[in-house]
């Protein structure tokens, strides 16, 4: 099994050469040169798996050099019960006959990263090994709220690792920042920037580039790596929950084994979408993937017309983790649908230079043969969300009722009324005010106490890791300007 840039079919890597890489030096993404395909019977087979041993069977047909015994060692630690507060892992909530929702925010820090990070940093390290890399790894991570987390939990004393996180100081919310300062880890380190995420970003950015960073640290034996979804061990991980969510509605009855399932994800960088189709080209009988934008409806227009324009108002919305108007997975699409990485490469080439790029008729129809787009304002999610709470008693966050929503629409437009996932991306607790918000509730309580309100409000338990919150120690106060982030990685890992 050998991996290609997206912008260089003639780069080919190993998996475990391109999770240590993670971003080929052209700029492309890895992606398998072929997809492999279940074999006659897998479905039955894997309907009786436990997720961790789905995880196993999924993994193991991309990673040909790590051994079954590997991977089952790494599920069972990152999928287990001291991370994932249910055994399913990724549950199945059966909302009606025709509409499941996919939990995918049991892990340790509420949302769906988790499915990824857990995963990430146990196929990091053993990739480290496979290709003989002996220095320590550093992960850098810019984040706007999820992400960081769950990268912080994921490689939290995780041999040979270290881990610095930046956000924004006023950018993330304030359970946010809590869950993130009050970290644990001897290895982990979490530092506020004063600006906004792009600062930071920008800022992570430039310490990956910069030469005399580089080589100091290279002289201690560390390296730098980044753990954000361009990197292939963050991909194949959510593989895996489509095709489980595929034997989960087999095993509830939702469809028989063969028919056809459609998918409505709420997308920001195209990452958990993308799994999806992988899992349809595995041979998993998916039918139409419907991605779900909010206000910042870039993929929508792209997939009505095979424009894709970021010259465009960003708008801040309560669905935070979508507000993105450069979707990076989308390439991986882009290649696999034309397998021609020089073209590939000459739209991103445009993305970078004027912001926007056209694709051809064929990939027009191509795409449209498989993706519908759709968007809903922050209004709109927030009526989703009272309506299933009142009618169904069942309560989502911001994140997942826009794809909720987006889902409706669809189903009033097109009439396809088969069996359709809608992939829910974060706890309700993570985003507590929009969700009291949505319910008619106004005055909402400072700090914590926002989390127990939620609580009386709905008559939902709150997820542990949000519960404890409000016991843990602070551990992190550092705040930096740009120009001081250098130095705080230096300190962090030097010291
Ligand atoms: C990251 C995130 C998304 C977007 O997922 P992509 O893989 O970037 O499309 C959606 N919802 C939540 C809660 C997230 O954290």
């Amino acid at each position: 099994m050998r991996y290609v840039s997206t912008r260089d079919s003639g780069l080919k890597l190993s998996a475990s050469e391109a999770i240590v890489m993670g971003l080929s030096r052209d700029g492309g993404l890895f992606i398998p040169e072929s997809i492999p395909a279940l074999e006659q019977g897998a479905i039955e087979k894997l309907c009786k798996m436990s997720y961790q041993d789905r995880a196993v069977y999924v993994m193991k047909m991309y990673l040909d050099e790590f051994s079954e015994d590997e991977l089952k060692a790494f599920t069972t630690a990152g999928y287990g019960p001291n991370k994932y507060d249910v055994p399913e892992v990724a549950p199945m909530y059966k909302l009606d006959d025709k509409t499941g929702i996919l939990e995918l925010w049991h892990g340790p820090t509420c949302a769906f990263k988790d499915m990824a990070l857990q995963m990430l940093p146990y196929l990091l390290t053993a990739s480290l090994q496979k290709t003989g890399e002996t220095k320590t790894v550093c992960i850098l991570v810019a984040t706007s709220g999820d992400t960081g987390k769950a990268a912080l939990e994921g490689f939290c004393d995780v041999d040979k690792t270290k881990i610095l996180v930046f956000y924004p100081k006023n950018g993330v919310s304030d359970i946010q920042e809590l869950q993130m300062v009050t970290q644990s880890g001897d290895n982990v380190g979490v530092c506020a920037v004063y600006g906004n995420f792009d600062d930071a970003q920008t800022g992570v950015k430039r310490i990956f580039s910069d030469e005399d960073i580089r080589e100091k640290l290279e002289r201690d034996g560390f390296f730098l790596s980044s753990a954000n979804s361009i990197n292939w061990g963050r991909v194949l991980p959510q593989i895996v929950y489509y095709v489980s969510a595929y034997c989960d509605c087999i095993n509830n009855g939702t469809i028989k084994n063969g028919e056809e399932l459609n998918v409505c994800v709420p997308t920001g960088n195209f990452g958990n979408i993308l799994a999806g189709y992988f899992a349809k080209l595995m041979g998993v009988p998916i039918g139409r993937f419907i991605c779900a934008s909010n206000s910042n409806n870039v993929l929508t227009d792209f997939i009505n017309t095979g424009v894709y324009d970021k010259n465009r108002q960003f708008y801040t919305t309560t669905s935070p983790s979508m507000d993105i108007l450069v979707s990076s997975n989308l390439e991986r699409l882009l290649y696999s649908l034309t397998a021609d990485s020089d073209v590939v490469k000459g739209w991103m080439n445009e993305l970078n230079s004027v912001g926007k790029y056209e694709v051809s008729e064929a990939v027009k129809t191509a795409v449209q043969a498989e993706f519908s787009g759709g968007f809903c304002s922050d209004d709109e999610a927030a009526e989703a969300i009272a309506k299933l709470k009142n009618e169904n008693n069942y309560l989502m966050d911001t994140h997942t009722a826009v794809a909720y929503k987006v889902l409706e629409d669809y189903r009033i437009a097109t009439g396809d009324d088969r069996p359709c996932v809608v992939v829910s991306t974060a706890s309700p607790f993570k985003f507590c005010e929009s969700v009291l918000n949505a319910l008619g509730v106004t005055e909402i309580r400072p700090g914590c106490d926002v989390i127990d309100q939620l609580s009386e409000v709905s008559g939902v338990k709150a997820p542990l890791p949000l519960l404890t919150l409000k016991d843990k120690k602070v551990r992190f106060t550092d705040v930096v300007e740009k120009a001081g982030m250098d130095d705080a990685v230096l300190n962090m890992i030097l010291n």
